[in-house]
C-alpha cells in the first residue's frame, strides 16, 4: 500500500520539475500562438481578396468576349440595313441594332466597375502584405528564443518524460485520474504531504486523528480542505527529490 501512496508523491516530483521547465519559457509558447493565428487570419484575407480579384477579371474577360460578339451582330444588323424592302423590316433592325448597342454599353460599364474593384482589391492586399512580413519576421524571433530554451533543457525533460512514463505504469488507473482531476483543478498539485501539522497544500491544520490515520500509509486520503491527495511525511521523505 505504501507503495501506492509513494508512487504518486513521485509523480507529483516529477510534474514539478516538468512544470519548472514550462515556466522557463515564460509567454513565448503563447505568443507564438497568437502570432501564428494573426499570420493565418492575413493570409486568408489576402487569399480572399486575391480570388476576389481573380473572379473579377474572369468576369472582365467574359464580358469582353460578349461585347465582341454583340459587335459582330452589330455590323451584320448594319449590313442588312441596305437591303431592307420595308419600313417593318427597317423597324426591326434599328431595334436590334438598338439592343446590341445597350448590351455593349452595359457590358462597358460592368467592366469599368469591375476594373475599378480589381484595383481597389490590389491597392488593399498591398496594404496588408507589410504587416505580414513584420508579423513572420516576429514569429520567427520568439520561435527561434524558444527553441534555445526548449533546446537548453533537451536532455533533462526527455529524462523527465521517461521516468514519468515509467512510473505511470505503476499507478492504479484510478489513482492516476483522480491525480490529474486534482493537478488540473490545483495549478498542478495534487498531491500534499503533512508539514508541521498542516495540509503542504492549503496549509490547514490537520485534525490529529486524521495525521494519526495517515502515518498509517494504508489508504488513500485526501485534504478535506483543499481536495489534494495527502500522503504521511515518511511517504514525502522516502521520495528523493
Ligand atoms: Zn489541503
Amino acid at each position: 500500500m505504501i507503495n501506492r501512496l509513494k508512487v504518486l508523491y513521485e509523480l507529483q516530483n516529477i510534474d514539478d520539475q516538468l512544470d519548472d521547465l514550462e515556466e522557463l519559457r515564460g509567454d513565448l509558447p503563447k505568443a507564438v500562438e497568437d502570432l501564428e493565428a494573426q499570420i493565418e487570419s492575413i493570409k486568408s484575407t489576402i487569399s480572399e481578396k486575391e480570388q476576389q480579384r481573380k473572379e473579377s477579371m474572369d468576369k472582365r474577360k467574359e464580358n469582353e468576349s460578349q461585347i465582341e460578339i454583340s459587335k459582330e451582330s452589330q455590323k451584320k444588323f448594319k449590313a442588312q440595313l441596305y437591303k431592307v424592302r420595308n419600313n417593318k423590316e427597317y423597324d426591326a433592325l434599328t431595334k436590334e441594332i438598338d439592343h446590341t448597342e445597350e448590351l455593349i454599353a452595359k457590358y462597358e460599364t460592368e467592366n469599368n466597375e469591375l476594373a475599378d474593384m480589381s484595383k481597389t482589391l490590389a491597392d488593399e492586399i498591398e496594404t496588408i502584405k507589410p504587416k505580414l512580413d513584420e508579423l513572420n519576421e516576429e514569429v520567427k524571433k520568439k520561435q527561434s528564443d524558444l527553441k534555445v530554451i526548449i533546446k537548453a533543457n533537451e536532455k533533462e525533460e526527455e529524462k523527465l518524460n521517461e521516468s514519468r512514463k515509467k512510473l505511470v505504469t505503476q499507478i492504479k488507473k484510478g489513482d492516476l485520474s483522480a491525480y490529474m482531476r486534482i493537478r488540473k483543478a490545483k495549478k498542478g498539485k495534487a498531491v500534499s504531504t503533512i508539514k508541521r501539522s498542516a495540509c503542504s497544500g492549503c496549509h490547514n491544520i490537520v485534525p490529529s486523528q486524521r495525521q494519526l490515520e495517515l502515518r498509517q500509509n494504508n489508504r488513500l486520503y485526501y485534504c478535506e480542505y483543499c481536495g489534494r491527495i495527502l500522503v504521511s511525511a515518511e511517504v514525502s521523505e522516502s521520495v528523493a527529490v
